[in-house]
């Protein structure tokens, strides 16, 4: 059993007023609050150990190029990589996805085809869309149900020797849906494509194992799990990493330069081209450490029971449609009050202290397929609780009195 109350004053943040009413974050699929240890990990890099990396030999640039390989050591044991040099370090999920993509530039030809499914989030759409531009590929679609579970048969027949990629996220941040990312890496694998697991929202609730799912990429955010902004992870299979050509070029990723002929750096540091974000790179692992210690199993039990009671609450009020019923699903609840715009609201629950998101969620396609403008998600963390819940049911009725 999660300390809620202990947890929750780990959480600086929580604790202030918004519009002066108790703050209620539900807005936590967009972005994680910060525990304590997060923000001291912060100060303590700046103001002990703040130096360029793997370039000086001083003592600070020592310490520092330490401190952000033992980061790195840090998650290739929270994700169950095989070698430290498979976890690259990017500035985010989408920074990711595109160094994969523009990585494929050099594999894909005209009649191949990349495969992405109806729940994606933009940012593992466009880059394959710009992909397919460049090489002449074909993008295809696995479609989804109203449940919003994508439809594993239609996946099947999609599948063929013409596909080189499928790119799939591991739960969908508009939906919760959790996606059977197992079967859909051993199909992809049976026909040979390689497959890239968008875990952005996967990374919060729960902790992959890549060795167990066999994926060739998975790719996450340090912001959705409790740790700063500008840092992201690129995990690629050695193999794979090998074969593909850095996205960017610049210091850092070369072993020799001249006018004539550059050659790249061994992995990981052939696509970490320039300065990275140093000190987010080191306190993402302060974060992992910080999730780790609370447990994911005790996480995810804690978030499903948040989940069921907000569903109930939720269902009660009239006129309430849920959007994504997945029988799988995470601690997200997409929504609408019948004849009102989610944004107005978002708006007005806001004035009552109350944080959710509103609108497409950077997943356009599915506000198509349900033929909605948007939604309002609350997204919930462990640090949430049942009657912050009860406080935000009592503000939708609110809000539902004052616009219908
Ligand atoms: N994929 C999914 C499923 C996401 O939820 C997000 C963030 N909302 C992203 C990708 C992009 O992440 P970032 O903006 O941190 O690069």
């Amino acid at each position: 059993m999660l300390d809620i109350q202990k947890i929750r004053a780990d959480f600086p943040i929580l604790a202030q007023k918004v519009n002066g009413k108790p703050l209620v974050y539900f807005d936590n699929g967009a972005t994680s609050q910060k525990p304590q240890v997060v923000l001291d990990a912060i100060t303590k890099y700046y103001k002990e150990i703040n130096a360029n990396i793997h370039r000086g030999v001083h003592t600070l640039s020592q310490l520092a190029t330490d401190a952000y390989e033992e980061a790195r050591r840090k998650i290739q044991n929270h994700i169950h990589a095989q070698f430290a040099h498979e976890v690259i370090f990017t500035s985010g999920t989408t920074h990711s996805i595109n160094a994969v993509a523009n990585g494929f530039a050099s594999i894909l030809k005209a009649g191949d085809e990349v495969l992405v499914s109806a729940l994606e989030h933009h940012s593992n759409i466009v880059p394959w869309q710009m992909l397919c531009e460049r090489t002449g590929a074909t993008l295809k679609v696995i479609p989804m149900n109203e449940q919003g579970e994508l439809i594993l048969s239609e996946y099947d027949s999609l599948l063929s020797e013409k596909t080189k990629m499928v790119a799939v996220n591991h739960i969908s941040n508009a939906l919760g849906t959790i996606n059977p990312i197992e079967y859909m890496i051993e199909k992809a694998h049976q026909v040979g494509a390689a497959i890239l697991i968008d875990g952005a929202q996967a990374t919060p609730h729960l902790k992959p194992d890549v060795i167990a799912l066999d994926c060739d990429f998975y790719v996450f955010s340090g912001h959705k799990i409790c740790g700063p902004t500008g840092v992201g992870i690129l995990y690629g299979k050695e193999e794979w990493l090998q074969k593909l050509p850095p996205y960017q070029g610049g210091g850092e990723m070369i072993a020799t330069v001249s006018f004539e002929k550059t050659t790249y750096a061994d992995l990981p540091h052939k696509f970490e081209a320039g300065t990275p974000n140093i000190e987010a790179g080191i306190v993402l692992g302060t974060a992992i450490d910080y999730l780790n210690g609370i447990g994911f199993q005790n996480i995810a039990t804690y978030e499903q029971r948040l989940l069921e009671y907000a569903t109930a609450k939720l269902l009660e009020i009239e006129g309430l449609k849920i959007y994504g019923t997945a029988k799988e699903k995470t601690s997200v609840i997409s929504f609408n009050l019948e004849g009102i715009h989610p944004y107005d609201v978002g708006t007005i629950i806001d004035k009552l202290g109350i944080a959710v998101r509103t609108g497409h969620h950077c997943a356009q396609p599915i506000m198509d397929f349900y033929k909605i403008p948007g939604t309002i998600r609350a997204s919930f963390a462990f640090y949430n609780t049942t009657d912050e819940i009860d406080i935000f049911v009592e503000a939708l009725k609110k809000a539902q009195k004052m616009l219908l």
